[in-house]
């Protein structure tokens, strides 16, 4: 999975490729939009990560250029402007999703797998971790071949970690997952408490113990 990183805040942009080549994808980045368009001229990624504003334009000038070129990347805009004017354009200019500056690293890399997985169906339509199987098209999970009923939200945990498998994911990064229309539980670790105990009950009464892991003190690790 080929992403580019348009994003002119460095610290930032570091800690985005260190997260997500880390989880699995291959990162390449740009620091302005001059760089970008360079890039997006030469190369084809899966996705694009693309942050607003940029010390040489504007992202969204970027993305409508994309369009206008018929590119099939998705694309996920970025901003530290939070309001809805920017979100709206954002959408409408053909972005696949919006992420307000600050988010976590774990909810950034599951919305990248989103993205790529509902653009490639067709090539990424069962997921495979350890004992698990995902069919995407169907919601279905099974575990050594017996399937496993979940709750809506206990199958976007199971994805959120399947995006970011063998890192620590922090409660708080899994609250704001769980609850993203209802900003007052964010604070609630007992809901997300909650969800992953009934989800590791779930998979371990088919045979898969042990693959979620506490981190105390921190939230969880996904292991397989
Ligand atoms: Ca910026």
């Amino acid at each position: 999975m080929k992403i580019l990183i348009v994003e002119d805040e460095k610290a930032l942009q570091q800690s985005m490729i260190q997260y997500l080549q880390a989880a699995g994808f291959q990162c390449a980045s740009a620091g302005d939009f001059r760089q970008a368009l360079h890039l997006l001229d030469e190369v084809d990624y899966d996705a694009i990560v693309l942050d607003i504003m940029l010390p040489d334009g504007d992202g969204l000038t970027l993305l409508k250029i994309l369009k206008e070129d018929k590119k099939q990347e998705g694309v996920i805009v970025v901003s530290a402007r939070g309001d809805v004017d920017d979100r709206i354009l954002g959408l409408k200019l053909g972005a696949d999703d919006y992420l307000a500056k600050p988010f976590h690293m774990a909810e950034l890399a599951a919305r990248l797998y989103a993205i790529i997985r509902r653009k490639q169906f067709q090539g990424m339509n069962n997921l495979q971790a350890g004992d698990i199987y995902v069919n995407l098209e169907r919601r279905e999970v099974c575990v050594n071949g017996y399937a496993v009923n979940l709750t809506r939200k206990e199958y976007d945990l199971l994805l959120f970690f399947l995006a970011n498998k063998n890192r620590v994911i922090t409660r708080q990064a899994l609250a704001e997952h769980l609850c993203q229309e209802h900003q007052d539980w964010f604070d609630d670790y007992d809901l997300v408490y909650a969800h992953v105990k009934n989800l590791k009950k779930k998979l371990a009464e088919k045979g898969c113990t042990d693959c979620i892991k506490s981190v105390y003190g921190i939230g969880y690790r996904f292991i397989c």
